[in-house]
């Protein structure tokens, strides 16, 4: 069933992604998504980006017929339905002391929510964000409010490290003990994160991101090739040990028709 959830506010972050603000408790924790619902368009799975007992945010970009149909139709005071929270999310182990977070593009909203309970535990949080250029750097002043540490690649080199967020994180791993690296973003970055950490000994978990209907595994439609795995049930965080045995990881998903499409 879906909650009609009203909009309380919509910011603006660029002008391709938007945080939709309602004042609502889903009781959904970091990594946990939610099924968003356009009547007469389509629905939509959508991480939870911030929850506390009065706000929930989801940060929604813009990238095809249901996305921008919300960008265009969706005002303050309108309502979208929402189900959920569904599926597993990030876990943080007992004793962590210090993580490493890795966001690239629209992965960014899981991790903020992740940023703010490991912070709550007091928990050393870098978090490494990645993006074409500086305008599609999400979250940077959240992150730094919760007392994280933020460090910035950007393809063009218009903010910090010119080139990839993955080689920030070799840099980054090497600083001292992390216990775990948490990653969302392309496919390709993350199966990059999960190689680099297991080379370091260290344990990582990623959020993956496949084509799902029901969000609660009675469908199929996202299951994992040859692992029978469904992404919005089992996942969509994985254990990156598990993940870096997927055959599919990092090369290729799957269309709501199930065709075959190739990560670029
Ligand atoms: C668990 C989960 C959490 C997600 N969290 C967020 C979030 O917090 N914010 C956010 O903006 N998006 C998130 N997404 C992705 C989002 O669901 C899709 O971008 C959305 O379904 C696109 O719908 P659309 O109708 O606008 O685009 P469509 O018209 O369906 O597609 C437009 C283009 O985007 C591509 N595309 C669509 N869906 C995907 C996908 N799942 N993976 C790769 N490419 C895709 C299509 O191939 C096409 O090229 C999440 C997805 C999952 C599975």
């Amino acid at each position: 069933m879906h909650l009609p959830l009203k909009i309380h506010s919509i910011r603006e972050e660029n002008p391709t992604f938007r945080t939709y603000v309602f004042k609502h408790d889903l009781r959904a924790k970091p990594g946990q998504f939610v099924m968003v619902w356009l009547p007469g368009v389509d629905e939509v799975p959508m991480s939870v980006g911030w929850q506390n007992e009065n706000e929930l945010w989801i940060g929604i970009s813009k990238v095809g017929d249901c996305t921008t149909a919300i960008f265009d139709q969706i005002k303050v005071g309108d309502r979208l339905g929402i189900r959920g929270p569904f599926g597993k999310g990030f876990e943080i182990k007992k004793g962590t002391k210090k993580i490493i977070l890795v966001g690239g593009g629209f992965g960014t909203p899981p991790l903020l929510f992740l940023a703010k309970e490991a912070r709550s535990k007091k928990i050393e949080t870098t978090v490494i964000l990645g993006a074409r250029s500086k305008q599609q750097i999400l979250y940077e002043k959240e992150f730094k409010k919760l007392g994280c540490e933020v460090l910035v690649s950007t393809d063009d080199g218009s903010q910090g490290h010119r080139g990839f967020c993955t080689e920030i994180l070799e840099k980054s791993i090497t600083r001292g003990k992390t216990d775990c690296v948490y990653t969302c973003g392309p496919e390709k970055m993350m199966k990059k994160v999960a190689e680099i950490a297991y080379d370091f000994g260290i344990n990582s978990q990623v959020s993956l991101e496949r084509h799902m209907k029901c969000g609660f595994g009675i469908c199929g439609q996202c299951c994992i090739d040859g692992k029978g795995l469904r992404v919005c049930k089992d996942g969509p965080v994985f254990d990156s040990k598990d993940v870096l045995k997927f055959e599919e990881f990092g090369k290729y998903s799957r269309t709501a028709s199930g065709k075959r499409v190739e990560f670029k």
